[in-house]
């Protein structure tokens, strides 16, 4: 029997959905205000967009066709029949939303997809968008992704977020307000971090009430602000050892109902600048794997839950369910 210690994506699509099913990313030609001179016009310092390209991405082909090659390949490799596109590239609700549903709405069409996964920023959830996602989340399983990155001002400064901790917290509250699904990206490792600051992080998002969690190790990848910071010697990168300490210890302080999208992040390896250990993603995973294992520990343990926990069904959970 598997030996599962996190709530993760399979296990909670499989839940929702009765089978497997797939992510697929799409890239829908979005721009980001912290890039277009709205807000800046350098971008987040550890921001390279071109290290978010799906892998099956060819300059102007269109979303049907991003899916049919995306799908196929999944079907083919995995014989799996059903798809959640995702729209990844640079944030992804900054738009008119009727230019928007236009993107969104050939995703939905095509055959074997089951819900739409975007992400954002948390400054960009204005009224029509959220009035607009409410009515798109209605019509399939909508699940908005926010880059929270850290809750610590100090640090989102040093990113270059060009937000405040205070409008990811109002940019869930206002998801949750329409029973939107959320989910909230967070980095660890950016230089100021500390054992202290992911304790803190990993309290912010229980009281966001996030639905899931994406963790990231920071990597540094070329043409980024954080590039020219790291090859002056400011900082340090984590090690692999460190980083699986840090990601446990979030997840043991992670309620059992918040699904986990991911646990690590890569760039392609070409624009990889470090860590190195960063491109071995299985042996990342399986290293947090059997750590957990050899301590006895499991998401939520610290908050006083029990393993068992990360197998009840959601609806005995506290999530944003949309069950109408
Ligand atoms: S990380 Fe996101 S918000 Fe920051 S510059 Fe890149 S696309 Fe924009």
């Amino acid at each position: 029997m598997e030996d599962k210690r996190i709530r993760n994506l399979n296990s909670f699509f499989r839940h929702v959905f009765g089978r497997k099913v797939y992510k697929v990313g799409l890239w829908g030609g979005f721009s980001c205000p912290n890039r277009d001179g709205t807000l800046s016009s350098e971008g987040c310092a550890f921001c390279n967009p071109l290290s978010s390209h799906p892998k099956s991405f060819e300059e102007g082909k269109s979303i049907t066709q991003q899916l049919t090659d995306g799908c196929r390949y999944i079907t083919w490799r995995f014989n799996v029949n059903s798809f959640f596109p995702y729209f990844q590239d640079y944030t992804t609700t900054y738009g008119d939303p009727a230019e928007l549903d236009a993107l969104y709405s050939e995703a939905l069409s095509y055959p074997g997809v089951v819900g739409l996964s975007l992400c954002t920023r948390p400054d960009c959830l204005p009224e029509p968008i959220l009035g607009y996602l409410e009515d798109l989340s209605r019509r399939t399983f909508l699940w908005v992704e926010v880059g929270v990155q850290t809750s610590d001002d100090r640090i989102l400064r040093d990113m270059n977020r060009c937000h405040a901790s205070l409008d990811t917290v109002n940019s869930f509250n206002a998801l949750h307000a329409r029973k939107i699904f959320s989910a909230a990206h967070m980095i660890i490792g950016y230089p100021g971090s500390s054992r202290e600051t992911v304790l803190a992080d990993a309290a912010f998002i229980r009281e966001t009430g996030a639905d899931g969690v994406k963790l990231q190790n920071l990597h540094v990848v070329k043409n980024t602000s954080i590039e020219k910071q790291f090859a002056a010697g400011e900082f340090e990168l984590m090690e692999m050892d460190e980083y699986i300490d840090m990601v446990i210890l979030f997840l043991e302080h992670t309620e059992p109902g918040v699904v986990i999208l991911r646990l690590t992040g890569e760039a392609p390896d070409k624009l990889t600048v470090a860590p190195q250990w960063s491109l071995h993603k299985m042996t990342i995973l399986n290293r947090i794997h059997e750590e957990m294992k050899l301590m006895d520990t499991w998401q939520g343990k610290s908050l006083g839950f029990s393993k068992s926990a990360v197998n009840l069904p959601l609806e005995n959970l506290r999530t944003h369910w949309r069950a109408d």
